[in-house]
């Protein structure tokens, strides 16, 4: 393109970047071409379902600017696994982009290239292409991610196939990642060292369920089934908008941390936050009651909590009980960009 201004940089040159630390980590899938194409090419088996999700990070929204690269990387990442996990789809690439600011270094650069590696190799993913960019803005990354649907798959589940009578399960534990959001704003403060590494880790590094989410599609066990990025109940609400259902959650079914029960029970208003804050990336599921066995074994076999929290029902509106069978009152608000 013609550049309006050429921004000052620390990098090398554009081309160099991409041979230097994209390359590698795109070498040993054919599709991208060697990143020396235009656009990577895929073969695909006739029969094969594609699923894509797109997700972006931007410095100051979803990360902190001086966080770890390889934090950053891993994040970017991750949260769009965390979307093929909740369609159970198998990993087969990504594109990425990169808006650069000015500020970035190569040595910055290696470290992010370097987390991306260490996270392809955990999810069996590959780097097929993208855009690497300068930007007045902050650091931006958008990833493109690709899967396939299980062959086995009768078919992909969606946010409109709960049904009321379902039991809605949760994986893992809830509010970590929102509880350690606040750690790093300094709002809240922890005595305990290992708790306040276990919250802030489950900020920077979320867990795709990505083998439990395929299994769980693999053996058509679910009807719905989403990944919890923008809070529990806001993210639930998406699912009961889209099936013309509504929910029951039990709260005191819904499994904490021992951090995030210590800090709850210091400070109860932080269950709130706990119930609709974002970033836990754990997989909500709606299914039929008779699966619930299969499912739970399977969640031993992966050694991942699955826990039911709760149930569709035929109503309209998502109802929250506390311990005492009192109905909580919580506003059901998700994280809304704008
Ligand atoms: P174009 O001229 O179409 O913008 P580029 O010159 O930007 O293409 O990119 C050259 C090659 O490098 C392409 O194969 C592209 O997919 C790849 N590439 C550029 N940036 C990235 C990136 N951030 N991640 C992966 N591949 C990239
Ligand atoms: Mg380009």
């Amino acid at each position: 393109m013609t550049s309006q201004k050429k921004p000052p940089s620390n990098l090398p040159g554009e081309f160099e970047v991409i041979r230097k630390y994209f390359l590698p980590l795109a070498a040993a899938y054919p599709a991208s071409l060697r990143l020396q194409d235009d656009a990577a090419l895929l073969s695909l088996d006739q029969a094969a379902r594609l699923v894509i999700t797109a997700d972006a990070v931007v410095a100051g929204v979803h990360f902190f600017a001086d966080d770890r690269p390889d934090f950053i990387a891993r994040k970017a990442l991750r949260v769009n696994i965390s979307d093929l996990a909740a369609k159970g789809a198998e990993p087969i690439g990504y594109f990425m982009t990169i808006a650069l600011p000015s500020n970035i270094s190569e040595a910055w650069i290696n470290h992010f290239a370097k987390g991306l590696f260490q996270d392809q190799q955990e999810f069996g993913i590959g780097l097929l292409g993208g855009d690497t960019v300068s930007t007045p803005g902050p650091l931006t990354i958008s990833i493109t991610a690709i899967g396939q649907l299980p062959k086995s798959a009768i078919q992909m589940p969606q946010r409109q196939h709960a049904k009321p009578g379902d039991l809605l399960l949760m994986t893992g534990t809830l509010g970590d990642a929102a509880l350690g959001l606040k750690l790093l704003q300094k709002t809240l403060t922890l005595e305990s060292e290992d708790f306040y590494q276990f919250l802030t880790q489950r900020y920077w590094i979320p867990q795709p369920r990505l083998s439990l989410g395929i299994k769980l599609v693999q053996n058509n066990l679910v009807h719905a089934m989403m990944d919890i990025s923008d809070g529990l109940l806001g993210d639930l609400q998406h699912i009961c908008w889209a099936s013309g259902v509504g929910a029951i959650v039990r709260s005191s079914l819904i499994p904490f941390s021992p951090a995030t029960s210590l800090l709850c029970q210091q400070k109860p208003d932080l269950l709130e936050t706990v119930l609709t804050g974002g970033d836990d990336y754990e997989l909500l599921l709606s299914i039929p009651k008779e699966t619930l066995p299969l499912i739970k074994e399977i969640a031993q076999q992966e050694q991942i909590f699955l826990n039911v929290i709760g149930e569709i029902t035929a109503g309209k509106n998502i109802e929250v009980f506390d311990l005492l069978n009192k109905n909580y009152p919580i506003v059901v608000k998700g994280f809304q960009h704008f």
